[in-house]
């Protein structure tokens, strides 16, 4: 089913799009069914990014009512984004959360998105999938949880997803052996270092995988390769919702209502089952009608709003019963190595996501640490550069002559598989947000594991660097990617959602955004987070005929 015909019947959206030289479909907007508040339509999903936006196609497909609010805006990339570091602040969820634990998470810039997209709009457009030990780690290595689901139920989804963005790469030697619907990219300065420097030392390294197209899809255009994929791609190359699955959401009768603010899921007190949505648009509180709820505000706002639904017959927040929402979030160690080289790399000539290696993935028996990492190359713009040199404690004219040398710079970053555990959570602080509610207060701790391994990912990106011939290298340690925090499992005495993302405690409320996943490997989580929410829409659809849904209503 990947020929480009197969794929086209299944989401139309980059036809949708023009070619005209524009980026919107705006008919398609402007001609977008509306419901009413008064409606009861069949689902209503809050939040409009990688996991909501697969729901909200897959059913409107299906022939279900089905509406998608966003506490953001509805971009349109030719009038909203522009290609420039500083300009880009408006795509980020920038409202206040509050930060703890003996080793913080930063919060409050580029950590996740706020608008129809998500967090894809600014992402950085790798796509791997997990490897089948991701979903095993307890039973493997004695860590983590084992997924209520194996590899296996998420493959036949990784595959339609890869198609529908569409994906470029090698073929993947790692995990579940598979190859690209499309070619790899060629690459430029920093993914050319990369390569030279791993071929030195036997490390195994291969381009891709991206979500960038390379050539044409629909009306998609080629990458032009100017690097600006953090900041929203204007030229549609790269894949994020608002262009892979949105238009076709819309031409199948799906509404997406963009700066709505949901405050709280609401539930039927004699019944337990979720009702509908509140939310504020334009000043005013307003109520969505639905028989089903599905949750999809990433990670840190999902669990936020579940605790924030407390009610008389949830009174320490919704599906909370066990003291299970907001536990388990996770983040990804991200140290990140940049080496100078006498010849000039020009990093920013090429997508900061080029070339990357699993060599390190799994678990290795002579080391003193369980799981691993991969590695990337990353490519920051000069003001992320001016970051990380800041970050090594240079300042003035030292940062200066640093800022003056960036096009000899070359940057790889790794991401580490920092591990579950409960204590890493989300719970209510005492400050609110303009909306009066309690914004979330999340506090991180590392364990020695977690540190072992970006000890051991350093070590292994400054070998890279060095043997590829940078005279001097520099590494800061960074996060990236949350996680987790309303995990599935087999029952609610460990998690919030069933293999499907169905709540235990409220039957018609699914939760389908990365906050469900277990674990997180070391490869960034989109295309999971995208494949877990397509398995929850064939489950739900398969209930349903005609919009009206059996199961779970
Ligand atoms: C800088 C950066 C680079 C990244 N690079 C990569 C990468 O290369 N590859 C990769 O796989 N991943 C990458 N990621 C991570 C990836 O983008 C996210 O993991 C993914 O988008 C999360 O999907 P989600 O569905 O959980 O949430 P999101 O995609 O963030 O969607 C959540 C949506 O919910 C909305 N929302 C939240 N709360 C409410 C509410 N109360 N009411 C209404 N709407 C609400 C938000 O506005 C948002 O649009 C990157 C992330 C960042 C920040
Ligand atoms: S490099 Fe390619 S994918 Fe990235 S922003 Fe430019 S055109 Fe888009």
């Amino acid at each position: 089913m990947g020929s480009r015909p197969a794929v086209r019947a299944r989401n139309e959206s980059a036809w949708l799009l023009p070619n005209d030289g524009t980026r919107t479909n705006h008919r398609l907007r402007v001609d977008m069914r509306q419901f009413a508040d008064s409606d009861e339509i069949d689902l209503v999903i809050v939040g409009c990014g990688a996991g909501g936006s697969v729901m909200l196609q897959r059913l409107a497909r299906a022939g279900w009512k089905v509406a998608a609010l966003d506490a953001g805006p509805f971009w349109d990339p030719d009038t909203d984004w522009v290609s420039d570091e500083a300009g880009s602040h408006q795509l980020y969820w920038t409202d206040p959360r509050v930060i703890a634990g003996t080793d913080p998470v930063p919060m409050g810039s580029n950590n996740s998105g706020r608008g129809v997209g998500g967090s894809m709009v600014h992402y950085a457009g790798y796509t791997p999938r997990f490897h089948p030990s991701d979903f095993m780690t307890r039973t493997l290595d004695g860590v983590g949880a084992d997924w209520p689901l194996h590899y296996a139920a998420l493959r036949p989804y990784y595959e339609q997803i890869e198609q529908e963005l569409p994906v470029a790469g090698e073929r993947w030697p790692w995990g579940d052996p598979h190859g690209y619907p499309y070619r790899p990219h060629p690459v430029g300065g920093n993914g050319e270092v990369f390569l030279r420097g791993a071929d030195k030392l036997g490390i195994t390294a291969k381009v891709g995988p991206v979500a960038i197209v390379n050539g044409r899809f629909g009306n998609r255009p080629h990458c032009i390769y100017r690097g600006f994929c953090l900041q929203g791609c204007k030229v549609n190359a790269k894949a994020s919702p608002l262009i892979t699955h949105i238009p076709d959401a819309l031409a199948r009768g799906a509404e997406v209502r963009a700066d709505a603010m949901v405050t709280h899921v609401a539930t039927d007190e004699r019944t337990g089952r979720a009702t509908g949505v509140h939310y504020v648009r334009n000043g005013k509180e307003r109520f969505q009608r639905a028989r089903m709820v599905a949750v999809a505000g990433y990670s840190i706002e999902t669990p936020r709003l579940l605790l924030n639904s407390a009610s008389s017959r949830f009174p320490d927040g919704l599906c909370n019963d066990f003291d299970q929402v907001g536990r388990y979030l996770m983040v990804q160690g991200a140290p990140q190595t940049a080496g100078r080289f006498d010849a000039e790399v020009r990093m920013y000539k090429a997508p900061p996501p080029e070339v990357s290696s699993e060599e390190f993935y799994e678990t290795d028996p002579g080391k003193d640490y369980k799981r691993g990492f991969s590695i990337q190359t990353v490519s920051p713009l000069p003001i992320t550069w001016a970051e990380h040199v800041a970050a090594q404690g240079h300042w003035g004219s030292a940062l200066r002559e640093y800022m003056s040398d960036y096009v000899h710079w070359s940057c790889l970053g790794a991401l580490c598989e920092f591990l579950a555990l409960p204590e890493n959570r989300v719970t209510l602080a005492e400050e609110k947000d303009s909306y009066g509610l309690p914004v979330a207060r999340f506090s991180y701790s590392q364990c020695d594991n977690d540190r072992a391994l970006a000890r051991a990912a350093q070590s292994v990106m400054e070998d890279i660097l060095h043997a590829a011939g940078a005279d001097e290298v520099i590494t800061i340690q960074r996060y990236a990617h949350l996680v987790g925090g309303a995990r599935m499992a087999l029952d609610e005495r460990h998690g919030v959602v069933d293999e499907n993302c169905r709540s235990f405690a409220v039957p018609n409320l699914y939760i389908t955004d990365g906050s469900v996943l277990p674990t997180q490997g070391s490869a960034n989580p989109a295309l999971t987070i995208m494949a877990v929410a397509a398995r929850a829409a064939d489950h739900l659809a398969g209930g349903a005929t005609g919009g009206t849904p059996t199961e779970g209503t």
